[in-house]
Formats: C-alpha cells, sequence, structure tokens
C-alpha cells in the first residue's frame, strides 16, 4: 500500500533500480513520467518505445511529438493556454517492452502499482488514457479502445477519459480515428480547464 502524501520523487526512489519484473533486463533508462507535480490532467501510455528508452522520458519519439501537437493544438483551438509542461506524462509500464510489444499482464500488475501511486499523488481533475492497453489497465474493461474512447469512466474518484494511442493516428488510414481524438481531447480539456 501507498503511504498517504507521498512525492512522486519518493515512489521513484522506492522504484530505484527495479528489476521487480523482466523488463529490466532490457532497458536502458526507466522512464518514469515527466511534467507538472501538481497537474490537473495526467496523460496515460502503455510504455517507453525506442527513444524514450534511451532519453528517459516518456512520449519524445514520433507518437510522442504527435501528442504534444495534439495537446497544444487543441488546446489553440478551443482558446485554452495550455503547453505540454503544464500537464503530467507517464506509462504504464515504466520499461520498454523488447521490440515494443504490448506489456504483459504480469508486468502491468506489478508496474501499474506505481502507476496508481504517482496518480494518487497528482490527484489530477482528470486522467486521459492513450489506448486499449492503458485502457484495460485503468478501467479494467475488456472491450477495445473503439468502444471505450470518448466515453467518461472513474478510476478510484478520478474521471478519466479514453481515446485512441497517438502510435495508432500516425497510420495514414486512421483518418477519421484522428478526428475522433481530438474530439475527445476537446472534451478532457474543457472539463479540465474551463
Ligand atoms: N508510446 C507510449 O505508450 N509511451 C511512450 O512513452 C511512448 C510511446
Amino acid at each position: 500500500m501507498a503511504p498517504p502524501g507521498e512525492s512522486l520523487l519518493q515512489i521513484l526512489e522506492d522504484i530505484g533500480d527495479c528489476r521487480r519484473c523482466r523488463l529490466h533486463e532490457g532497458r536502458n533508462k526507466l522512464v518514469f513520467g515527466v511534467g507538472n507535480e501538481k497537474s490537473p490532467l495526467v496523460f496515460v501510455g502503455e510504455g517507453p518505445g525506442a527513444d524514450e528508452d534511451a532519453q528517459g522520458i516518456p512520449f519524445v519519439g514520433r507518437a510522442g511529438q504527435l501528442l504534444t501537437q495534439m495537446i497544444e493544438g487543441t488546446a489553440r483551438k478551443e482558446g485554452i493556454n495550455l503547453s505540454r509542461e503544464d500537464v503530467y506524462i507517464c506509462n504504464v509500464v515504466k520499461c520498454r517492452p523488447p521490440g515494443n510489444r504490448t506489456p504483459e499482464p504480469d508486468e502491468m500488475e506489478i508496474c501499474g502499482q506505481f502507476l496508481y501511486r504517482q496518480l494518487r499523488a497528482i490527484q489530477p481533475k482528470a486522467i486521459c488514457v492513450l489506448g486499449g492497453t492503458a485502457a484495460r489497465a485503468i478501467t479494467g474493461r475488456k472491450e477495445g479502445v473503439t468502444k471505450l474512447r470518448g466515453k467518461w469512466f472513474e478510476w478510484e474518484k478520478f474521471p478519466v477519459m479514453v481515446t485512441y494511442h497517438p502510435s495508432f493516428l500516425l497510420r495514414p488510414y486512421n483518418q477519421d480515428a484522428k478526428r475522433e481524438a481530438w474530439e475527445d481531447l476537446k472534451k478532457v480539456l474543457h472539463f479540465v480547464y474551463d
């Protein structure tokens, strides 16, 4: 159990040089999270890719650049003054799965405990979950992301919005999904910042 009122730094120190699951074997850098510790909005992805593993920062590769554009572009269009540094961004698993495979249930179970502690430490006004894997970890629902996106769920007492993962949106044939993700983001930004 997480001690009450712990800080992100305490959680990071508790993770330490983590060897709790097999994902530590291939990692270069553990990717804990980035951004504003007091953010009212947290984005949760699946797990680090190659760029994130090299830099130790979540969402810095191509998908990350799209996520940044989505956050900042949508906010600007909606008249909300917001940049990437104002929010908090992290993943369900903190170490890169080999070959970018989907994290295994036991890996998500073990590392998810740290994600949950991060969320409790931040106490956001809302959580925006990116993609089906993170959606399963946070909502516990079995449906795919197409069914879950655009709807509100709750994790503990925190409102949760599910949307598509930016990697999925990078595929050229997913233009409709891109529009839907923009709609989802609009909803969550107005909910948090109006
Ligand atoms: N994909 C994720 O889910 N997380 C990252 O940090 C980068 C890519």
